[in-house]
């Protein structure tokens, strides 16, 4: 094993020992692509970062990053070139007084949302453990409490970075306001390593719960057209969303786990306001729900590590292919798609997620600019060591609604042409690119398939 050092990190050529673990460590899905980087960098500092860029360029390689390695694209497993994985840059700093945090990139939302909650605090960070904030607010981010809070990246107010020639940079409003334009949505398209956000932080909200109704899936129609009723008028506080798997959220003894097993609706509103009182009332148009529910659980008060803990039941440790699609299609366009989803869907943990984001408020101008009433997420999981009947699924399903898609999250790679920002907005991106990055030193996104 050579495990030459750069500054403090840990660092891996192919062929050593500890390579392999390495570059499957440095991803959540357990299906490791056949792709292959020269070298692999586990940073222990931003010192590391900017020896890693410097030794890259002057070496003339190509430099892909990691933070928690959640990308559903494995977007940073490449051939060639170098990997810096920031996965142990954790640190953070709260400041209640001015209500701003800093954070590295690889902490994870859920740890980071715990230490602010401590504090009276709260961030819109992703809805399940694990998801490190550093690719998840680069792309956008769509958290707990996000459709009153906004996209998470519209949050982020300064970042310092290292830049493509291994030098660390601030960029905020006043100071390289490019780069932080670019940091709010270009996700896995930026020409920079992150090494600490800024983020404004809010009040915790005095009431955080959720209600829930399980159904049976000859509900999804009416349910669907309910949606397309009430869903645009929800109040920001509350997201209403509902999963369509064969694996509803039982615990293990009740939960059906086959190919056979029915598929099942669940539908959830979580809300976050000042009171119960308020939750109750921003929560009242669940009353007009489709009748015939399975099961239904009322509004209930509920700790942030339970909310986790269910959002974590749909996405156990497996091989993973995802897809999405932003739309604004009704019931009628829907409908005939979402019907041949439920005749495919594969056993779980492979499920849809249907969100209704229904935005608020008009955008702050980053490059962040796709967002859509609804937004549909195709998550094609299969157990480690069983057959790939949902591989394709997600690609698939997601291909076939083209037509009704507004736009993507950029976290997986459909292999179509598709965009994750608008296009005034991506030739302002490739004009910051060519001033900040003109030798290429930073991948583009996995996903780019010229349109
Ligand atoms: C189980 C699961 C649940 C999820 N839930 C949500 C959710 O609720 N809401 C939501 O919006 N998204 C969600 N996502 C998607 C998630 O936000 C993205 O996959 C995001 O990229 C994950 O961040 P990461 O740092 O873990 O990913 P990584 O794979 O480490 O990063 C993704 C890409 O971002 C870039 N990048 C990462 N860090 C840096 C950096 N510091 N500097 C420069 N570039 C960097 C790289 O191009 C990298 O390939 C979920 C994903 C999973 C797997």
């Amino acid at each position: 094993m050579a495990n030459s050092a750069v500054a403090r990190a840990t660092t891996y050529t192919r062929g050593d020992d500890g390579y392999e673990h390495a570059r499957q460590g440095s991803l959540w899905r357990t299906n490791t692509p056949d792709r292959f980087p020269d070298r692999i960098v586990e940073a222990n500092s931003v010192e590391d970062v900017t020896a890693a860029v410097r030794a890259a360029k002057a070496a003339g390689q190509q430099v892909s990053v990691c933070s928690g390695g959640h990308s559903w694209s494995a977007n940073h497993v490449r051939d060639g070139g170098v990997l810096i994985n920031l996965s142990r840059l954790r640190s953070f700093t709260v400041d209640p007084i001015t209500m701003t945090a800093t954070a590295e990139p690889g902490i994870g939302g859920s740890v980071l949302l715990a230490e602010l909650m401590k504090r009276g605090l709260f961030f819109p960070v992703g809805h399940c453990r694990g998801v490190a904030i550093g690719g998840y607010l680069l792309q956008g981010g769509f958290g707990w409490n996000g459709r009153a809070l906004g996209p998470a990246c519209s949050n982020v107010i300064a970042i310092d970075y290292v830049d493509a020639n291994g030098d660390v940079r601030h960029a905020s409003e006043t100071e390289n306001p490019d780069m932080l334009w670019a940091a709010r949505g270009s996700g896995p398209d930026f020409f920079g390593v992150v090494v600490r956000f800024h983020l404004r932080v809010f009040p915790k909200p005095r009431f955080i719960g959720s209600s829930a109704t399980v159904y049976r899936v000859d509900r999804l129609e009416e349910l669907v057209r309910w949606i397309d009723r009430v869903g645009p008028h929800v109040p920001p506080e509350v997201e209403l969303q509902f999963v369509m798997s064969r694996s509803p959220s039982l615990p293990p003894p009740l939960r059906p786990r086959s190919a056979s097993s029915p598929v099942v609706i669940e539908l959830a509103a979580t809300v976050m306001a000042p009171s119960r009182f308020a939750a109750r009332a921003a929560t009242a148009f669940m009353s007009d729900a489709p009748k015939g529910a399975k099961i239904r659980v009322p509004l209930l008060p509920m700790p942030m590590s339970l909310m986790f803990s269910a959002a974590m039941q749909h996405y156990p440790e497996a091989n993973w292919e995802a897809d999405n699609l932003w739309t604004h299609a009704g019931a009628d366009e829907l409908m005939p798609h979402l019907r041949r989803i439920v005749e495919t869907m594969p056993a779980p943990p492979a499920h849809m997620l249907w969100l209704n984001w229904a935005p608020q408020a008009s955008l702050p101008d980053m490059a962040f600019t796709v967002q859509d009433l609804t937004y549909l997420s195709f998550y094609g999981g299969w157990l480690k060591g069983t057959a790939s009947a949902a591989s394709r699924w997600a690609h698939d399903n997601a291909a076939a609604m083209q037509a009704l898609s507004t736009g993507i999250q950029f976290a997986d790679d459909p292999g179509r042409p598709s965009r994750g920002i608008s296009e005034e907005a991506r030739s302002r991106l490739e004009a910051i690119r060519a001033s900040h990055d003109p030798e290429g030193r930073f991948r583009r996104w996995i996903g780019e398939v010229p349109q």
